[in-house]
């Protein structure tokens, strides 16, 4: 998804765009990245280029660390991030220095929030997602404790295991 910010270039610092983002299609090929997003974008020309304060909504597509299947979330990645340009100025013929780090603006003079979008949401990601708070987990829920209790089939296999266990220690095989 690239914005044109060939004109905000030109125009003095602290002007102002803001922009509407709906069902947008962004990808990253090298990344086999795709996503549709929606949201709103706040372009502000600053002494380096333009700062971007962005609101994004975007689907997760996550695994449940319980019960393993997928599912889907919806968050809201919120960031500011600076773009520089990596062409000298069409007009002033500026150049800003910039790094690896930034983010810039093209020979084009387009803005492309993929990549940050990208970036900001892999620490959006929970680190055990759930597909819903009260998920038991496969098959109905593993509690050992509860099972033993309340069916004497595991009765049989607790009492299986401290066999085993007790031969285990004494050496016999
Ligand atoms: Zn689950």
């Amino acid at each position: 998804m690239q914005i044109n910010v060939a004109t905000l270039l030109q125009e003095k610092v602290g002007s102002k765009r803001e922009l509407a983002i709906e069902n947008e299609l962004i990808q990253l090929p090298e990344f086999e990245y795709s996503r549709k997003i929606s949201g709103s974008v706040n372009l502000l020309r600053i002494k380096r280029g333009i700062l971007v304060s962005a609101e994004i909504d975007i689907n997760l597509e996550l695994q449940c660390a319980r019960c393993l299947n997928n599912f889907e979330s919806l968050c809201t990645l919120q960031f500011n991030e600076e773009y520089v340009p990596s062409e000298p100025h069409p007009i002033t013929s500026e150049l800003t220095a910039y790094d690896q780090e930034d983010f810039l603006i093209d020979k084009y003079w387009h803005l492309d929030l993929s990549e940050a979008i990208r970036q900001y949401e892999q620490t959006a990601v929970p680190l055990v997602p759930l597909c819903k708070s009260e998920c038991v987990g496969l098959d109905k829920g593993i509690n050992f404790e509860a099972a033993q209790l309340s069916d004497d089939r595991w009765a049989a296999l607790s009492v299986l295991a401290k066999q085993l266990e007790e031969e285990e220690s004494n050496g016999i095989t």
